[in-house]
């Protein structure tokens, strides 16, 4: 079976859903379909029920990653908007551009059931002063907070209006793709053509993503790895800084190395979550808008960059390879109390039950320090009592550490400044896959400036 398109959109997540959006405002004639390996939304459903089934069973698309939503349909749904972190699109398009679509993309949410949720701005904030005077640096953004409740209705709009125009072909993963006259983009039972082609295959398409370019003669760059913690504390000890800015990305510059650790997916009031990827079980973090399932916590993480690139150039089997080792001595994430960790001594249940912070994971007592590496760890440490002069009580016994965080990245394709592979007429890599984004906001503005790029030529 051979089906032409004008446009076939690889990947349903922010990036893909905003290339399609876009395309039907701006091209309506063009015939656009969305091939995703994962489920519809509504059949997005991950069987982890903490008592039937209580670690992942490896099913054959991951509801988590994949399906309509992509990575960020469960997301705790943070619109960052800024160019100071998130990714790099600034670099193909420009700063004014990139803003200038991320801001397109808020008023769409806006429009699909994002309405009432508050968006929150470093601007003119006194936190600047005060963070600088303690050497740390509170970066730039403002930050419409979806929730993961809101999040999914916008995500549920949105493919309501979309399903009207464009084809989409769930639980289809794309095997190959072949260049004649146009694009072959071949699945298990079907080929189709396609004039313009845009992949936007996130983080769980990065092995697909990776032989393809090798297939195709693409360049492909090395990224970096982030490794790190998550902090879980009394939601009050933050809340001078969440309920004015809600998430605060602050940098501190270590005094023994010259390292920036950074903080990184604040979540007032929120949860600690397992997070698994192929297999390896890593913490993450979510909170939602709706009061009814606040906590009264607040969790954040506090991560380092690593970049390898000599003799040694996978930075991400680097990340795996320290998640493993909690893994392997915790049985999945470990759980440490702060004063526990700089008095040299691991966490028991015991310590853990008799202290003031009640963990919002069921993760292993255990020592954070036999699995992060000691100049990681020394950061870390180092940046919990620089928050301490900004946040009194960051730097508490009963403060809880989770391990590991790790946050990985795709290789970076190399892209034009219109995120078109050179060389390849009519092949555009966007989103998380493109390794040049890292988040929903970014991944949806790169969608929405290929769409225009390709309504200008098709
Ligand atoms: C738990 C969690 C919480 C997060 N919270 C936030 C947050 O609050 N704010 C924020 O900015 N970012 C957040 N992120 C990151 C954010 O979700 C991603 O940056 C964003 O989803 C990237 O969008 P994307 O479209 O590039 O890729 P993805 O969302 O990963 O979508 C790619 C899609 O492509 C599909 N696909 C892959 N390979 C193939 C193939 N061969 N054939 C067909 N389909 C394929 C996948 O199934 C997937 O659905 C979070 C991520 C996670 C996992």
């Amino acid at each position: 079976m051979q089906k032409h398109y004008d446009v076939i959109i690889i990947g349903a997540g922010p990036g893909g859903i905003y290339s399609a959006y876009e395309l039907t405002k701006c091209a309506p004639q063009l015939k656009v379909a969305v091939i995703e390996q994962g489920h519809a939304l509504e059949a997005r459903r991950c069987p982890i029920d903490g008592e039937k089934i209580k670690t992942c069973i490896k099913c054959k698309t991951c509801s988590i990653m994949s399906g309509f939503g992509g990575a960020g349909a469960f997301s705790d749904g943070k619109y960052n908007i800024t160019n100071d972190f998130g990714g790099t699109l600034y670099e193909h398009i420009g700063k004014q551009k990139a803003l200038e679509l991320m801001k397109y993309v808020d008023s769409i949410n806006m429009s699909y059931g994002g309405a009432g949720a508050r968006i929150f701005s470093t601007a003119g904030t006194r936190f600047k002063k005060l963070c600088l005077e303690n050497k740390l640096t509170l970066l730039d953004a403002s930050v419409r907070h979806l929730g993961t409740d809101l999040n999914y209705v916008v995500l549920k709009n949105l493919f309501a209006l979309l399903k009207e125009s464009v084809d989409f072909l769930f639980d289809t993963p794309v095997e190959d793709v072949e260049e004649r006259d146009g694009y072959l983009v071949h699945t298990k039972d079907a080929v189709f053509s396609c004039d313009k082609l845009i992949i936007s295959v996130g983080r769980s398409g990065s092995a697909w993503m990776e032989g393809l370019c090798k297939r195709l003669g693409i360049t492909t760059h090395s990224n970096r790895v982030d490794l790190g913690v998550r902090v879980e504390l009394p939601a009050v000890v933050f809340s001078h800084l969440t309920d004015e800015l809600y998430e605060s990305k602050i940098v501190y510059r270590t005094e023994k190395y010259e390292d920036n650790v950074r903080t990184f997916c604040m979540n007032p009031n929120g949860i600690v979550v397992n997070e698994n990827t192929n297999g390896i079980v890593t913490v993450n973090g979510h909170s939602y808008e709706s009061p009814d399932m606040h906590t009264d916590n607040t969790n954040f993480a506090l991560l380092v960059s690593k970049h390898f690139t000599e003799p040694f150039n996978d930075s991400n089997l680097y990340g795996e390879s320290i998640a493993r080792i909690s893994n392997m001595l915790g049985g999945g994430v470990i759980v440490q109390r702060f004063g526990d960790l700089v008095r040299g001594r691991r966490s028991t249940v015991k310590r853990i039950e008799e202290g003031l912070v009640r963990p919002t994971l069921a993760a292993t007592p255990g020592d954070l320090s036999l699995v992060l590496p000691k100049r990681i760890l020394d950061g870390i440490i180092e940046m919990i009592y620089a928050l301490d002069k900004i946040a009194p009580g960051t730097a508490n016994d009963d403060t809880l550490l989770y391990g590991v965080e790790v946050k990985f990245y795709n290789m970076e394709v190399a892209l034009n400044d219109r995120l078109m592979s050179e060389g390849h007429e009519g092949l555009y890599v966007i989103g998380d896959g493109s390794g040049i984004t890292h988040s929903l906001s970014h991944a949806s503005a790169s969608g929405v400036f290929v769409a225009r790029e390709i309504a200008k030529v098709l």
